[in-house]
């Protein structure tokens, strides 16, 4: 018998299987049933073909006491759902009463109900159809006794699958849940995953969900290392209880490991929580300078304007983010913020001495407009593909980042990172260090980031 708490969605349609249309059904429902306590244990594509849906839906009933598949609903003839569950089920299609009343209503005024729609109606005979007032095709729900499992046929177009889901699905899912499972996700940046993973070490063993304990998982994405815990309990508290006893262990393994310093953000994990952590990072920075009531500037070369860009996206960036330049060219870097020549000259304009002219011309100029900023971020590299050399290859960025002190002194300093990838990770990776490294500075942590070559200090 298929484990009674385990949800398989499956996806019909050819135009899913060939990618031409972005399967987005399975990660909101799989979303959507991780908040209602059931686990999600595969997604699966089929094209319409009536033999591939049966197959699928036989091996998913085996997996999952619950099987949720959208698609394949539409009354023409590459819409084949129903037949492929009466085949499974060894079960003949009957018309549905209510369903043919609502196909008849949907049609009213629209020259009546066309034959090729009759077909809509239809179920196996010991299934249920599900009424969709926001399009055609009814839903069908029914029990595949020999595998254990409740099978929710609903239409593609997501929003007719949505508001069926809550209706139909999401009461049956409640009654699956063995417990209550809560989510958190820790945001960090500065070591790479495998490091991360390294000093997590057996937090983050497989089978630990099977003991009962909490779940740790990492996910990379351009620097951003985000670790995913997950705890179960038989009530909401005991979840959040274990959920914190194991984020602690997270951040004490962290901590002997002289890494506290890299988790940037802690969120519990919602029902639109999937990537949520693209704006984390600029977050966080726009949060920190808030509480210090303070402000920064950009003079941005190879990221022209993505870190501002990226701060601007953040709502009520403005508190903190006076703005800044984009000196892609070297007279520009001269005209804006002050970079003499020679050292373009004679250090070349990816380089730390430019990278630290560009944040001190930008200090200064903004305090000789009385414009008040206290730090500045700048970045300069060659994302490629060309303009590479042995000397300074594709993927060199020097970032600078520059303090005002009380004093009026203005401290900098400029890394030097490599950065792997296309012109576009690149960049990205440059925007994301270059907020990690002024989120540092602010929290006073000192720590070699990942792709750093070397650096210059003031
Ligand atoms: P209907 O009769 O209302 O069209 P249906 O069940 O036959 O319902 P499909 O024909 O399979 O639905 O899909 C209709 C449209 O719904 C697709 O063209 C696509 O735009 C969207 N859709 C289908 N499946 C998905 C999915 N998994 N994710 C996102 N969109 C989807």
């Amino acid at each position: 018998m298929a484990p009674r708490a385990a949800a398989a969605i499956l996806s019909i349609g050819d135009e899913l299987a060939l990618g031409q249309t972005l399967d987005t059904n399975s990660r909101w429902i799989a979303d959507r049933l991780f908040s209602l306590g059931v686990r999600a244990v595969e997604h699966a594509t089929v094209s319409d073909d009536l033999g591939d849906i049966r197959d699928a839906l036989g091996r998913l009933g085996e997996r999952a006491g619950l099987v949720v598949c959208t698609g394949g609903l539409g009354p023409t003839a590459d819409d084949l759902t129903r037949q492929a569950l009466a085949t499974l089920l060894g079960a003949a299609l009957v018309e549905d009463g209510d369903a043919i009343e609502h196909l008849e209503r949907w049609f009213a005024g629209r020259g009546g109900l066309p034959s090729i729609n009759r077909v809509q109606a239809l179920r196996p005979a010991s299934g249920a159809a599900l009424e969709n007032p926001n399009g055609t095709a009814p839903g069908i729900r029914v029990r595949d006794e020999r595998r254990g499992a409740e099978i929710f046929c609903l239409p593609g177009p997501p929003h007719e699958m949505r508001p069926m889901f809550e209706r139909f699905v999401a009461p049956f899912a409640g009654t699956l849940a063995d417990g209550v499972t809560r989510a958190r996700l820790l945001m960090t940046f500065g070591l790479g995953e495998s490091k991360l993973a390294e000093i997590l070490d057996d937090l983050m063993d497989r089978d630990r969900g099977a003991r009962g304990l909490p779940v740790v998982g990492t996910t990379a994405s351009l620097g951003v290392v985000t670790c995913r815990i997950r705890a179960t309990g038989p009530d909401a508290d005991s979840a959040t209880a274990a959920l914190n006893n194991a984020e602690r262990e997270v951040r004490e393994r962290l901590e002997a490991s002289n890494a506290g310093g890299i988790v940037f953000a802690a969120r519990d994990v919602t029902q639109s929580g999937a990537g949520e952590t693209k704006e984390a990072l600029a977050q966080t920075v726009v949060e920190m300078l808030r509480d210090r009531g303070e402000r920064f500037a950009v003079v941005e070369s190879c990221t022209g304007g993505l870190v501002g860009g990226a701060v601007t996206a953040i709502a009520g960036s403005s508190d903190v983010f006076v703005g800044g330049w984009q000196t892609y060219s070297n007279d520009m870097k001269n005209a804006m913020v002050g970079v003499p020549d020679e050292v373009i000259a004679e250090h070349g304009a990816v380089s730390g001495v430019c990278a630290r002219a560009m944040t001190r011309g930008a200090l200064e100029r903004l305090a000789a407009s009385g414009i008040r900023a206290d730090h500045a971020l700048s970045v300069t590299g060659i994302a490629g593909p060309g303009g590479g050399s042995d000397d300074k290859p594709v993927g060199t960025v020097w970032i600078g980042c520059a303090s005002r002190k009380p004093e009026g002194v203005i401290s900098g300093e400029a890394r030097r990172f490599v950065f792997k990838g296309g012109r576009g990770a690149i960049r990205s990776w440059s925007v994301n260090t270059a907020l990690g490294l002024l989120r540092l500075r602010l929290a006073g942590t000192e720590m070699m980031l990942l792709g750093e070559q070397e650096r210059e200090l003031d």
